[in-house]
C-alpha cells in the first residue's frame, strides 16, 4: 500500500481524540519543546509563551483537525499523512521524528511525531470554527445534518464523480480515499458516476453506508504501527480497498481497480450501478 493511501481519515484522528482527551483531559501545561519550527506550516511562535500555565480542558475534533481546549486558547493539530500524537508517561529521548513537545506537569508529555512533516499545529485564541483551514469544511458525516437529502441537494448542480464529491472536504468532513471506496461499494454505487445523476434512494443509501462505515471502523478501534519513516494506522479488513486483484464479496467476480482524481479506486463492476 502507498503511503499516501494510509493516511488517518476520521476514524483514525476520532480514536485519537478519545484516547488524548482520556490521557490528558485536566492536565496542566508546565512548558512546549519545538525542535522542527516548520511542519506544513511554522510552529507559531506563541505557543512557547501561550501555553505554559495552561490546562487542557477537552480534545474536540471537527473532520480531521483535532481542537485541544486549552482554557481561552485552542491548540489546533492536523496529522497530516504520517502524524502521530503519543502521550508519554515516562518521555524517552526524542527521536529524528519527534518535532514537537508539551511538557506537563510532573514530567509526562504529549509528543508530535511526524516523518513525512505535512502536520499542522496552529493556536488561536478565538473560536476555532472560525479558523480561515475549517471554516469552510462541510457537515460531519456522524451528525443528523449530513443526509440524503442533504447529498441529493448538494450533487443537483455539481459535474463531478460521486467518489470525489464525498472526498471533497467542503461537502462532507474527514471522508478520504479508504472510506469514500468502501461507502460506495456497500451502497452499491459506481465510483465514478455522475453525481447529478444519482437519485434520491441512492443518496440517502449513500449517506446511510458513509455513515456506518466510519462508525464500524471507529468501533473497532484501529491499532497502529509506528516506525521511523511512517506511522500505519489501518489494519483493518476493507471489502474494496486495497484488493484491486481480489474477487467481491457480494458476487464473487473480478473487481476493477481504476484511478479517479488520482487516487486509488477499486469498485465491483457488477455489484456497483
Ligand atoms: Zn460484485
Amino acid at each position: 500500500m502507498p503511503l499516501e493511501e494510509v493516511v488517518p481519515e476520521l476514524p483514525e484522528v476520532e480514536l485519537t481524540r478519545r484516547r488524548l482527551e482520556r490521557e490528558l483531559g485536566g492536565r496542566r501545561i508546565e512548558r512546549v519543546e519545538v525542535r522542527a519550527p516548520k511542519l506544513r506550516l511554522p510552529i507559531p511562535l506563541e505557543l512557547s509563551t501561550e501555553l505554559p500555565g495552561r490546562s487542557i480542558r477537552t480534545v474536540e475534533r471537527r473532520g480531521k483537525y483535532l481542537l485541544f481546549d486549552c482554557e481561552g486558547g485552542w491548540l489546533i493539530v492536523h496529522l497530516g499523512m504520517t502524524g502521530f500524537l503519543h502521550f508519554l508517561p515516562e518521555p524517552p529521548l526524542p527521536g529524528k521524528h519527534d518535532h514537537f513537545d508539551i511538557v506537563f506537569s510532573g514530567g509526562p508529555l504529549l509528543r508530535f511525531h511526524d516523518p513525512r512533516k505535512f502536520g499542522t499545529v496552529l493556536w488561536t485564541r478565538d473560536n476555532p470554527a472560525g479558523h480561515p483551514l475549517l471554516a469552510r469544511i462541510g457537515p460531519e458525516p456522524l451528525t443528523a445534518s449530513f443526509d440524503g437529502d442533504y447529498l441529493f441537494r448538494v450533487s443537483r448542480s455539481r459535474r463531478v464523480a460521486v467518489k470525489l464529491l464525498i472526498m471533497n472536504s467542503e461537502i462532507v468532513a474527514g471522508v478520504g480515499n479508504i472510506y469514500a471506496n468502501e461507502a460506495l461499494f456497500r451502497a452499491a454505487i459506481r465510483p465514478d458516476r455522475h453525481v447529478s445523476t444519482l437519485t434520491l434512494p441512492e443518496c440517502g443509501r449513500l449517506a446511510t453506508a458513509i455513515r456506518e462505515v466510519l462508525q464500524e471502523s471507529i468501533n473497532q478501534g484501529s491499532t497502529f504501527r509506528v516506525a521511523e519513516d511512517s506511522v500505519v494506522y489501518h489494519p483493518l479488513e476493507f471489502a474494496v480497498y486495497g484488493r484491486g486483484k481480489g474477487s467481491c464479496s457480494r458476487c464473487n467476480g473480478a473487481l476493477e481497480e481504476t484511478r479517479l482524481g488520482n487516487r486509488s479506486t477499486v469498485f465491483c463492476p457488477r455489484c456497483q450501478k
